[in-house]
């Protein structure tokens, strides 16, 4: 249930379970909660996991539960796979909403309470947020840094009104807020007497329930009798999202994927150099969720091409915390070439270009995170079928429409939200956080035992 494993490393299931024709066959024509079910249930004990919250739980918070992912076909064989249609309008609900109740009922079973820690810049404390309120057996407490969130995104982790949803500002940076989570939950007596979680990127769970995503989207878009490859333009930044795809590609589904990236493109450089390297600093970009310099979920994806030879996997990634770089061995680096051939990078000028060219020709508004992959679709013509995945909605990110020149658009998710945020606990230069968080989390397993 953490999500460190206890060598260093970080959980991997045991097999990624190959499926044979028929079953991607069958597979093919579920609704996306059944899909989502059936690909789950490869991997988590039946035991683990309650049908019935999936179909009616898990996406009822969605703008159209039974069609999760819609997919559109614009200019010139650009087609986009929208992944923002969840109660938070970005991708990371559709994988936080179905990892709520997968924990709620592990805990239920175990007759254990959790709390769920979480440090953002932006769309994860939102969607955690969406999620934990709906469990029972769970608090949750985020620590956003003041005024680096989008007045939306500040909005949506503010306006929650839950007792078991504890949110902070803190007046530092999202890096400043992951070093004090992390200082907490590696005291592991305390982690354990509390029951502390992490759901950021590095959750095998939210890994897992990404994987449906690609299987949804290729169905609506080849034909799995003929095996027709697509190529799944990905914009990456923690690289949750592809380890998923690599998984789905490990189990069958004929996907190429290409993850995109913002000037920090770690990401990219390793792709296209086999040179895993940190660059200097962390970048502050227009595509802001992918602001990442330490993607360690690229641990994951080379284990699955490293023919099960862990320790090296763990001599790669020592030399990455160490010294910020490693080299990728060239059988590695083959082999992942084949699922994962190319990557890109857009810097912010480019984002701007494509969100107002993807704008101009179709009318069609894309967010800064999604411009990563629709500048590799305008720089590279498509050879096979190709999908770019659109990880936000624009009316996230109204500043970066106002810079480029597409009009305000609305939401009815955004214009319900209250104008002003309510009053939410500042962490103050100078405090000690560290102290603060404790006293929080003590408190809430206080006021349980009442
Ligand atoms: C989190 C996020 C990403 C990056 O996702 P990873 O799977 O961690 O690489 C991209 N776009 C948006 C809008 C996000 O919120």
């Amino acid at each position: 249930m953490s999500y460190l494993a206890s060598n260093g490393g970080i959980y991997l299931p045991e097999q990624v379970p190959a499926l044979d024709r028929s079953k991607l066959k069958d597979l093919s024509t579920l609704p996306y909660w059944e899909l989502c079910y059936q690909l789950l249930s490869e991997f988590i004990e039946e035991d683990y996991l309650n049908h019935s919250d999936f179909i009616s739980k898990n996406f009822e918070d969605f703008d159209d539960p039974k069609e999760v992912i819609h997919v559109t076909k614009l200019q010139g064989g650009l087609k986009i796979a929208e992944l923002y249609h969840g109660p938070t309008l970005a991708f990371k609900d559709i994988a936080l909403s179905v990892v709520g109740s997968l924990v709620d009922s592990l805990l239920e079973k175990k007759k254990k309470k959790a709390i769920v820690l979480v440090a953002t810049s932006g769309d994860t404390g939102s969607a955690a947020i969406h999620c934990v309120r709906k469990m029972v057996n769970a608090d949750i407490i985020v620590l956003y840094p003041k005024g680096r969130c989008t007045q939306v995104q500040e909005l949506q982790m503010s306006t929650v009104q839950s007792p078991n949803v504890h949110v902070f500002a803190a007046e530092g940076t999202s890096d400043d807020l992951d070093e004090i989570t992390m200082a907490v939950t590696s005291d592991t007596a305390f982690a354990e007497e509390h029951g502390l979680m992490i759901f950021n990127s590095a959750n095998i769970g939210r890994i897992l329930a990404q994987v449906p995503m690609y299987f949804y989207t290729y169905y609506r878009l080849c034909s799995i009798d003929s095996m027709e490859p697509l190529e799944v333009i990905v914009p990456t930044g923690g690289c949750s999202s592809i380890t998923a795809g690599t998984i789905a590609a490990k189990m069958g589904l004929p996907i190429k994927i290409v993850p995109c990236t913002n000037n920090n493109d770690v990401v990219t450089r390793c792709i296209q150099n086999a040179d895993f390297s940190q660059g200097s600093h962390v970048h502050h970009t227009y595509a802001s969720a992918m602001d990442i310099q330490s993607p360690y979920n690229m641990e994951r994806i080379f284990y699955m091409f490293c023919d099960g030879d862990g320790d090296l996997v763990q001599d790669m990634m020592e030399s990455f915390g160490s010294h910020g770089k490693s080299v990728i061995p060239s059988h590695v680096y083959a082999s992942m070439k084949k699922v994962i051939p190319e990557s890109y990078s857009a810097n912010d000028e480019e984002i701007l270009k494509t969100m107002k060219r993807c704008w101009d020709e179709n009318s069609y508004a894309i967010c800064p995170h999604t411009a990563t992959g629709v500048s590799f679709h305008y720089a590279h013509s498509p050879t096979i079928q190709r999908v770019v995945l659109a990880t936000a909605s624009l009316v996230k990110f109204p500043d970066v429409s106002r810079a480029c020149g597409i009009p305000m658009l609305s939401n009815p998710r955004v214009d319900a939200l209250p104008q002003v945020s309510p009053q939410v606990p500042i962490m103050k230069e100078g405090d000690d956080w560290e102290a603060l968080l404790r006293q929080k989390i003590i408190e809430i397993t206080k006021q349980r035992s009442k």
